[in-house]
């Protein structure tokens, strides 16, 4: 056992934890970030990644961008189906071990330290700082930011194994036949029909695709809604490799409480990924910011609130508004589908928000205001 300090503790070295660790080191602060996990890890995610997430990183992710995503094609079990060009990149693929080391390995270039192979066990605080108990001994710090995913050990041993829910995600990565990514385009494709009160998705790899399915009210037998999903696209037929992963989307916060005295919660630790679409990463990267402002106001103290109020103030109203449009969609998805996604002042706005251009809550606004014009069949779908 050794005893190991600095300004800030951070556990889990996903895109919460890593981008944090790089902003908190950029201000000067000693800080430390453990995982349980050996890097380069795998981790269960379609990759999908925002336009609004690469511009909040603010740099060029060269070779870690798969695939470059100029259109959604939007679809009802790829029968009816909405092609939606979009004017310029509204999103990109990634795979999460080349672009999580990305993030650490940026982190690291600032002079945090990372601990590999270094499980959260327990934290006590005292007046002025935490001890962390982990697999590798104890660390202390002035702040614990823990950052360690939708099955956080943190807010578990800390804040209660009840204060997130969650509902699960299952996909699918394919190595199609030779032919089928280059026919598929730099295009990410969503199915009304892939999934009970959800949907599914294909998303565009360099080597191979993203298959899954989600729904934001839950659900079981998803291999078998998986299964049903796959077999609509002649892409997805005859796999050279196909193999599955699951794991649990974090949807929201039950007492809304994101930080303990000098504990705060980030990212799916937290329980903030968005609704409408199972979005995380930029959420994830977006708390990094939000902590790492509060830091720069009002330093390393446990009285803090900062953090938590600029989060209710930046962040909580959109995911609020996610889980709207979220229930509006998914609850009736054929009729959603003709009324909404077939009208091309709707389809335009859910393009808007898979790229940054408009937020949850003025696409609510609009889909509410337009209530009346769904009943009545659009005469330009495209
Ligand atoms: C099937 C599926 C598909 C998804 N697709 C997308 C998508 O296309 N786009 C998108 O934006 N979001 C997607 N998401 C959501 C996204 O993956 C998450 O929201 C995102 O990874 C959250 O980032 P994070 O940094 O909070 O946590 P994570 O990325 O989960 O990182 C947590 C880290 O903490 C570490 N850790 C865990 N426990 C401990 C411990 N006890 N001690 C030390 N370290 C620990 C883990 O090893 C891990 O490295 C998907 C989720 C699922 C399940």
């Amino acid at each position: 056992m050794f005893a190991d300090d600095s300004d800030v503790l951070i556990v889990g070295a996903g895109p919460a934890g890593a981008h944090l660790a790089y902003l908190l080191a950029q201000q000067g602060l000693q800080v430390t970030i453990i995982d349980k996990q050996a890097f380069p890890r795998a981790k269960v995610c379609g990759g999908g990644l925002s336009r609004k997430a690469m511009d909040l990183l603010g740099f060029e992710l060269g070779d870690t961008m798969h695939q470059p995503i100029s259109g959604a094609i939007l679809t009802y079990g790829n029968r009816d189906t909405v092609l939606k060009e979009m004017p310029s990149m509204a999103a990109c693929t990634v795979v999460r071990s080349e672009f999580d080391q990305m993030l650490l390995e940026r982190a690291r270039a600032q002079g945090v330290r990372f601990c590999a192979e270094t499980a959260f066990i327990d934290a006590t605080e005292s007046a002025d700082a935490v001890s962390v108990t982990t697999s590798r001994g104890v660390f202390r710090s002035r702040l614990l930011l823990a950052a360690d995913g939708a099955s956080s050990a943190v807010r578990n041993r800390l804040f209660g194994k009840d204060l997130v829910t969650y509902v699960p995600a299952l996909e699918a990565l394919v190595w199609p036949e030779d032919g089928a990514l280059e026919e598929f385009g730099q295009r990410a494709l969503f199915d009304f029909d892939g999934m009970p009160h959800g949907y599914g998705w294909i998303f565009p790899k360099r080597d191979h695709f993203n298959v899954g399915v989600y729904s934001p009210f839950g659900g079981t037998a998803l291999r078998q809604h998986l299964d049903r999903f796959a077999a609509a696209y002649a892409g997805l037929q005859r796999p050279q490799r196909i193999t599955y992963q699951g794991y649990v989307i974090p949807l929201s916060n039950r007492r809304r409480e994101f930080q303990r005295g000098r504990v705060w919660l980030l990212g799916d630790a937290a329980g903030l990924a968005e609704a409408l679409f199972g979005e995380g990463i930029y959420f994830a990267l977006k708390t990094a910011v939000l902590a790492a402002r509060a830091i720069a106001e009002d330093g390393l103290r446990a009285d803090s609130s900062g953090y938590s109020r600029l989060l209710r103030r930046e962040l909580l109203p959109e995911l609020r508004a996610a889980t709207w449009m979220a229930r509006l969609v998914y609850r009736f998805p054929k009729l959603t589908f003709s009324h909404l996604v077939l009208n091309q002042r709707i389809n335009q706005d859910f393009a808007g928000l898979i790229s940054g251009e408009i937020g949850y809550r003025h696409c609510l606004y609009k889909t509410a205001l337009g209530f009346p014009r769904w009943l009545m069949p659009s005469k330009a779908p495209v």
